[in-house]
């Protein structure tokens, strides 16, 4: 029977990418990163709390080198930027060095090496407007390179890639998925900062979608 990977953050679009593609998809595993990011230790929580709520494996990668080789604010001292920005200046200020290259890559040698079919992934329309790395051409180059750098030759699908924020929490309402355990701020607080720009596409998809509830849980 064909089986699962997911890349997940804890964020709203790895969350919903994995309650919409779970049954579809066989999702049995889910990889989460910890590369020195602000919020490193609330993905691994809301990860976790994820995991068990959806009953599959959970691993966390520790990446520790990533941090050194690059100063973007997710992971510097610098201050995260608030507000929406342009599309060019929060990819400038967020950016980390190939990332969803390396994690895709990384999710590839779990699939060859323990036999998994499909690597999910929460990439989608509207972070593909600001990262290069979130758009289907990219998606569908990495599946290309699989057909050469893996045995397995998994396939990478991005449930969500045709959707916006405000899709995303429709999809989350109509899958009944728990967006009381996401974690999207890209700060390091207790609980969402409410300013970074992470923070404002989920509030703003919630108010739009009639989820203040979620808002008080989460903020
Ligand atoms: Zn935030």
């Amino acid at each position: 029977m064909s089986k699962g990977i997911i890349l997940l953050s804890g964020g709203l679009d790895s969350l919903v990418s994995l309650g919409v593609g779970i049954e579809e998809y066989n999702i049995k595993l889910a990889l989460t990163f910890d590369y020195g990011q602000k919020s490193a230790m609330q993905e691994k929580n809301a990860s976790k709390a994820i995991c068990d709520y959806y009953k599959i494996q959970h691993k966390v990668i520790k990446l520790d080198w990533l941090k050194d080789i690059t100063h973007t604010s997710l992971v510097s001292d610098d201050k995260l930027p608030e507000g929406l920005n342009n599309p060019e200046i929060s990819a400038k200020s967020v950016w980390v060095p190939n990332r969803n290259g390396l994690f895709l890559n990384i999710a590839g040698s779990f699939a060859d090496g323990e036999g998994y079919d499909y690597i999910l992934i929460g990439a989608n329309k509207e972070e593909g407007m600001t990262f290069p790395d979130n758009t289907e051409d990219f998606i569908k180059r990495v599946n290309a390179e699989f057909e050469y750098s893996t045995r397995k030759k998994p396939e990478v699908i991005a449930p969500l890639i045709n959707f916006d924020k405000n899709d995303i929490v429709k999809q989350a309402l109509k899958y009944a998925v728990p967006l009381e355990l996401t974690r999207s701020c890209y700060a390091g607080g207790e609980k969402h900062c409410g300013k970074c720009e992470s923070c404002l596409r989920l509030k703003n998809a919630l108010l739009k979608n009639g989820c203040e509830n979620y808002i008080e849980v989460l903020f």
